[in-house]
């Protein structure tokens, strides 16, 4: 009989629960988990194909103090004094982490505590940074906490699904499962997509509106004007629980009708077809992603989202509320310890002093970050430019990843001391490493991982450990024993978890959003028997459905949420030189730079290749044939791709995925692209919007 395991897909914020089962023979296999409330046993093709990329093959099994091979204490006294000699000698603004949505939630604890509370800096930012900084950014301005409202049922009990900057399909392809089995259910529930193209999520939709590129605040703005004079504001809600909605009407209405449908690229009939819906229809859930958060206006987009369910007094009822779906498996659980540049621990703002003083003396810790840190553009400028001088990248791979990459490939060049932990041994980024560290991959480790609606799930390990690899906590924790640093006697992850359960229970009276204080005592056999839950929830709760702010209590200090008065930005960044607009984005079948998933050959089979869509129109202008090779240049680099002639999007426009890195196809680096331009609220890179030109190759 194989032996059976509980634990959760690491690919997607979806979360789905998975059962790994272990044959006599050594095989894995993988199906669904019928009683995970996330998938209800679904599973797309990423997580069925899951037993395809455990093999060994390409993975990195000892540790290497450049290139070779060597033990872990030789490996870690050198990680600890190394950062011991640039704390010493630089101060703790010359070390940084970059870490990774892919962390389990007790690495990113053990990370958070070690920068922020021993190192004594905040220079810890994580991929994270450019998948949703940008909805936490916007929740912490609306809410006063980052806090997602709703729950994946209300997916199902909404009779209006708004889905903006979403390629659900694709992109979250669980969720787009139960969606589409309620709207057959359901046949008069609507959908509508709002998108520069016409993805395949666009099937299920009653409306596609093919948005201009960051045309979003001012159609969010548009229709916040509309509902501002209609039957659907809800007066009591917003006196009784808000602040700013007058500011946020007036700035909204300084767009007229004409401005608004230049903006947005849409046509007045569109546009009044969109508002009437989003009047007319009580239960509306908005749900985002990355075509909102990647933007330089990304922050504004998603206040411009929650004003409009804020005055609808729509917001965390059954089937109604904006929704933010996360892209990585754990970036929520990153954001629940703190493990962005800007924030703290356990949902505390790292610009409080009291909370600064409250974790510092829960980790009775020497010292505590006491301001932010820099954020991942940032970070790796400061990398390039000298003031890092030891950095230590997690689970990520940034030189295929990052904006800019080619200059963040050269700033690990320059860098005096890498550190690199990962489960690959040659990926664009380990290749920069002066030490390379083995990490567990996905069924050897074991924590936890939160998803897109709050859920914490356990990882759970049903695979030996191959060669000497280790947990990234573990790595942490040696190298904070090494360098002196009390607190840091973890036994197992059991351990870590109770600490962060605890930590978020501190000294909290009802003012803070998350609070697993209940979880603070779980012993070894507990946190292994852990099923999902959702925040917040007393253990004795169940698994009922958990939301916020339905009668108001929001976290900001008068428990009021705020309107955020937005302007609508120029998106036009094209020119002579650079005439199209590159959109960046994901495929069904890869995952991020595919370390992973480029291991299966029926994950790669799905699209082959990267590819350049490009519209009829602006092919014929240029000269590019289908499936010819096209060559795209930006200011910043060149990348090589397919050309894909279609009318997906509109002329001037080209998809390019982000997948691609040279050990797949050489010239493919699209993020080598993208400019290192920033929402100025969250500090998460615009990847979807650049100036390029194409030409055949
Ligand atoms: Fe994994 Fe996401 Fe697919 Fe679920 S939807 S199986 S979490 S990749």
């Amino acid at each position: 009989m194989p032996v059976e395991t509980r634990t959760t897909c690491p690919y997607c914020g979806v979360g789905c629960g998975v059962i790994a089962s272990v044959h006599e023979d050594g095989a894995v296999s993988v199906k669904g988990d019928p009683e995970h409330p996330a998938n209800f046993g679904r599973l797309c093709s990423k997580g069925s194909a899951l037993a395809e990329t455990i093999d060994l093959d390409g993975r990195v099994l000892f540790p290497e103090i450049g290139g070779r091979q060597t033990g872990w204490d030789e490996t870690l006294d050198l990680v600890a004094r190394k950062f011991s000699e640039a704390l010493a000698e630089h101060g703790p603004d010359a070390v940084a982490f970059y870490v990774s949505g892919q962390l389990l939630t007790e690495d990113y604890y053990v990370a958070n505590k070690l920068m922020k509370g021993f190192f004594g800096s905040a220079n810890i930012d994580t991929n994270s940074r450019l998948c949703m900084s940008s909805s936490v950014a916007g929740h912490r301005r609306a809410f006063g906490s980052d806090t997602v409202p709703g729950t994946y049922e209300d997916l199902e009990l909404a009779d209006l699904v708004v889905l903006t900057g979403s390629n659900l399909a694709w992109c979250h392809p669980v969720l787009y499962q139960r969606l589409a089995a309620a709207k057959a259910a359901r046949p008069e529930m609507k959908v509508v997509v709002i998108d520069p193209r016409r993805t395949m999520t666009c099937d299920i939709a009653d409306l596609h509106l093919a948005i201009r590129p960051d045309g979003d605040v001012a159609l969010f703005m548009g229709l916040l004007a509309h509902l501002a004079e209609s039957a659907a504001l809800d007066r009591a809600f917003v006196e009784a629980h808000t602040a700013g909605f007058a500011e946020a009407v007036s700035a909204a209405s300084a767009l007229s009708f004409s401005e608004l449908s230049e903006r947005t690229g849409l046509t007045a009939s569109q546009l009044e077809q969109f508002f009437h819906l989003f009047e007319t229809t009580e239960k509306v859930v908005t749900f985002y992603s990355q075509g909102v958060n990647q933007s330089s206006s990304g922050t504004d987009k998603v206040n411009a989202i929650i004003n409009c369910h804020l005055a609808t007094g729509r917001t965390g009822r059954p089937g109604m509320g904006p929704f933010s779906l996360t892209g990585q498996p754990n970036a929520m659980g990153g954001r629940e310890v703190g493990g962005l540049a800007n924030m703290l621990a356990a949902h505390m703002a790292i610009e409080n002093p009291e909370d600064r003083d409250r974790v510092q003396r829960f980790w009775a810790s020497p010292t505590i970050a006491p301001k932010p840190g820099l954020k991942a553009v940032d970070m790796f400028r400061a990398v390039a430019d000298g003031r890092i001088k030891a950095l230590w990248i997690m689970a990520t791979n940034p030189v295929v990843s990052m904006p800019d990459a080619a200059a963040v490939e050269a700033a690990l060049k320059a860098c005096p001391f890498v550190v690199v932990s990962d489960i690959m041994r040659d990926t664009d980024t380990t290749r920069h490493a002066h030490v390379l560290l083995p990490s567990l991959g996905w069924g050897e480790k074991d924590g936890t991982v939160t998803n897109s609606e709050r859920r914490i799930t356990r990882q759970r390990r049903f695979l030996a450990s191959p060669g000497e690899a280790k947990p990234d906590w573990w790595q942490m924790a040696e190298v904070a024993r090494r360098m002196g640093f009390a607190g840091f006697d973890y036994q197992s992850p059991a351990e870590i978890f109770a600490e962060h359960a605890a930590l978020s229970a501190f000294e909290n009276h009802g003012s803070r959003d998350f609070d697993i204080g209940a979880y603070a005592s779980v012993g070894p056999e507990a946190y292994d028997e852990l099923p999902p839950f959702q925040w917040p929830s007393p253990v004795a709760d169940g698994d009922k459905p958990k939301r916020f702010f339905a009668d108001g209590g929001f976290f900001h200090p008068d428990r009021k949420a705020r309107f955020i008065a937005v302007t609508a930005p120029a998106t036009d960044r094209t020119d002579a030189l650079y005439p199209l607009t590159l959109n960046t984005g994901r495929i069904r079948d890869h995952w991020h730079t595919m370390t992973r998933t480029g291991k299966s050959i029926r994950l790669s089979s799905h699209i082959a290749e990267p590819f350049a869509e490009i519209h009829p129109q602006d092919a014929a202008k240029l000269r590019i044939r289908n499936t010819g090779l096209v060559e795209l240049e930006s200011p910043l680099g060149k990348a090589v791709v397919r050309a894909l002639v279609t009318d997906r999007h509109a002329p001037g426009s080209v998809f390019v995925p982000m997948h691609w890195n040279d050990r797949f196809s050489a010239k493919a680096r699209i993020g080598a692209l993208v400019p290192p331009l920033t929402d100025p609220v969250s500090g998460q890179p615009a990847s979807k919007n650049v100036a390029v030109t194409a030409r055949t190759y």
